[in-house]
């Protein structure tokens, strides 16, 4: 149970806040291997209970097993204080407010070897000296320090968020690494962990999905990280670590922020005791939920709800019960920094119907004067627009950025079910391998929604009735062949939207102008006028990006014109 220093300093931190703290300093030497140190202001420990809590199965935190899941407070079963002490020489020193006087027990290798009454402030501070000193095996396979802190500043700054109310301080080897200072405000904690960049790209989320209810912060698209260690998921107040909650943030990233990439989510999940099952191990900080299609529907829904407001309720039938929280409930978040720069590119006609609220900052030099065009320079490479704004050079790829506007368009016409359609006066046979057969029985619904309505008449024997128009005989075969080489990709449990999207993708990707392909000026002209973002997103559907920008003061740099 005591893995590495990080676990030990989670244990720690955590009882000092069941214990009601306001105040936590945790200090480490040498990555917690020579000393961690928990200094917290809490109830502290009655002399009598000392011992007790040094104790195996020892815990003042009431339990009964149906109501675990309930407990406000962290931990429950009297197991940390024991595993930690007998690993290592532990110095617990304790004073209840209205005691006098303090106790201390110094213990080694699980034994308590002395017990005296000692001065000291009232609160409880732990001290693991030689962690793992009598288990060289283990002591041996630990990493580097600097990866048993990056570990420890992971639990640290998670339960940092979680509690903007309680102050903490993280010391190592007498360099402060963190000093948050409590407050009332989750977002000054959040900007304070995670850093200003970061917390402008964020959103509110506020979400109820029936007894689920969802709050937290969810980036835009117009950010993405190199990996998942910006997504923290606490479900009833609880750090989480879990497998659906986490695919299904990611999926409401699929094709808005490139592929690989990561958003970062702050993500509370409140859910009833009845929704989880009882036989959890929240040691383990993981959850069964007794049915994740709902939390997996519920998350993906409140994340894409920030991304497009309107869409996302709309999506499946199960999610109708499913609702954003009107703004009041909950906290504005660009109070602060005054209302979001609105995205904006197109020039000339701009059909505001399609045209959802958009909420992205824009990327340098993309921000102009509404009317003002983006000069377009020219093409290079016959694969690349080059373009100036105000502020920068903005380099875009024609091919991703027509697949963009395609992709859009597409969707579109599919959720105002105006596909235009042809109907084929014969019918069209495709034979199929029995794999793709299987796979065009289990999504005949999502292809009619684009335009094909295709019959099984044998077993691996498909009748096209009709196909989008535009995409006929020969074409229409080939386009259903590879939206189901691409369907491969799709997991099963992410059939309906995802599938319907995925074949958007593929026709978009068909459609789209190609690289290598000179285009006139007009052709340029027209490019940039629909790229007018019907999505605030800066990729292409398959997640690669649209375009990148170039500052004139970057450039100015390059030329050592500034420093
Ligand atoms: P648990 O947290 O599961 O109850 P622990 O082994 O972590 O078990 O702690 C045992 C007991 O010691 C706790 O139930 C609590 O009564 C007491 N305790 C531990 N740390 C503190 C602390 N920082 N402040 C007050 N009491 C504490
Ligand atoms: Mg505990």
């Amino acid at each position: 149970m005591v893995e590495r220093p990080s676990s030990v300093v989670k244990e720690l931190v955590e009882n000092a806040i069941d214990a009601g703290s306001t105040e936590i300093v945790v200090e480490l030497k040498a990555g917690g291997l020579q000393l961690i140190r928990v200094q917290d202001n809490g109830e502290g420990i009655e002399a009598e209970d000392v011992s007790l809590a040094l104790q195996r199965y020892a815990t003042s935190k009431i339990r009964r097993a149906e109501d675990l899941f309930n407990l406000h407070t962290l931990g429950f079963r009297g197991e940390a204080l024991p595993s930690i002490a007998s690993v290592s020489q532990l110095t617990l020193t304790t004073r209840v407010a209205h005691s006098l006087s303090g106790i201390k027990a110094v213990c080694e290798g699980g034994e308590i070897k002395t017990l005296a009454e000692t001065g000291c402030p009232p609160g409880t501070e732990v001290e693991v000296r030689q962690l793992f000193y009598n288990v060289p095996v283990k002591r041996k396979f630990l990493k580097s320090i600097r990866s048993e802190i990056h570990h420890v500043l992971n639990h640290f700054l998670r339960l940092g968020l979680a509690y903007p109310n309680i102050s903490f301080r993280l010391v190592h080897d007498r360099r402060v690494l963190h000093d948050l200072v409590k407050t009332e405000s989750s977002l000054v904690r959040i900007e304070a962990i995670l850093g200003r960049e970061i917390y402008q790209h964020l959103q509110p989320i506020g979400w109820e999905a029936g007894e689920i209810k969802i709050s937290g912060y969810a980036s835009l698209p117009s950010m993405a990280r190199a990996n998942a260690d910006g997504i923290y998921i606490y479900v009833n107040q609880r750090i989480i670590k879990d497998r659906i909650i986490h695919k299904a943030i990611v999926e409401a990233y699929r094709h808005v922020i490139p592929t690989g990439k990561f958003p970062v989510v702050i993500l509370s999940l409140i859910v009833p005791p009845s929704a989880v099952d009882v036989n959890v191990h929240p040691t383990k900080a993981e959850v069964k939920f007794r049915d994740p299609d709902r939390v997996f529907q519920a998350v993906n829904g409140a994340l894409r709800s920030i991304q497009e407001p309107s869409a996302a309720a709309a999506d499946a039938p199960s999610k109708r019960e499913d609702r954003a929280l009107p703004q009041a409930e909950t906290i504005p978040f660009f109070s602060s920094y005054g209302p979001p720069v609105p995205f904006r590119f197109a020039r000339g006609r701009r059909d505001e119907t399609v045209v959802p609220e958009v909420r992205e900052a824009p990327p340098p030099g993309w921000n102009r004067e509404r009317g003002v065009p983006i000069r377009i320079v020219g093409q290079v490479h016959g694969t690349f627009l080059v373009c100036e704004g105000d502020q920068a050079l903005i380099f875009i790829d024609q091919h991703a950025a027509h697949e963009r506007i395609l992709f859009e368009k597409l969707k579109k016409q599919v959720e105002m079910r105006s596909f235009p359609v042809v109907r084929l006066l014969l019918p069209l046979l495709m034979e199929v391998t029995a794999e793709e057969s299987f796979m065009l029985s289990s999504c005949l619904e999502e292809f009619f929604s684009i335009g094909f309505e295709i019959d099984p008449v044998g077993e691996k024997t498909f009748a096209i009735r009709s196909s989008p128009s535009g995409i006929d005989g020969e074409a229409a075969q080939e386009m259903i062949r590879e939206i189901l080489e691409d369907l491969k990709m799709v997991k099963r449990e992410e059939k309906g939207t995802e599938a319907l999207n995925t074949m958007l993708v593929t026709m978009a990707c068909h459609g789209a102008i190609r690289a290598n392909h000179p285009l006139r000026k007009e052709e340029m002209e027209e490019l940039m006028n629909n790229l007018n973002p019907f999505h605030p997103s800066t990729t292409c559907p398959h997640g690669r990006p649209i375009f990148f920008s170039l500052t004139w003061d970057e450039l100015s740099r390059q030329f050592r014109r500034k420093s």
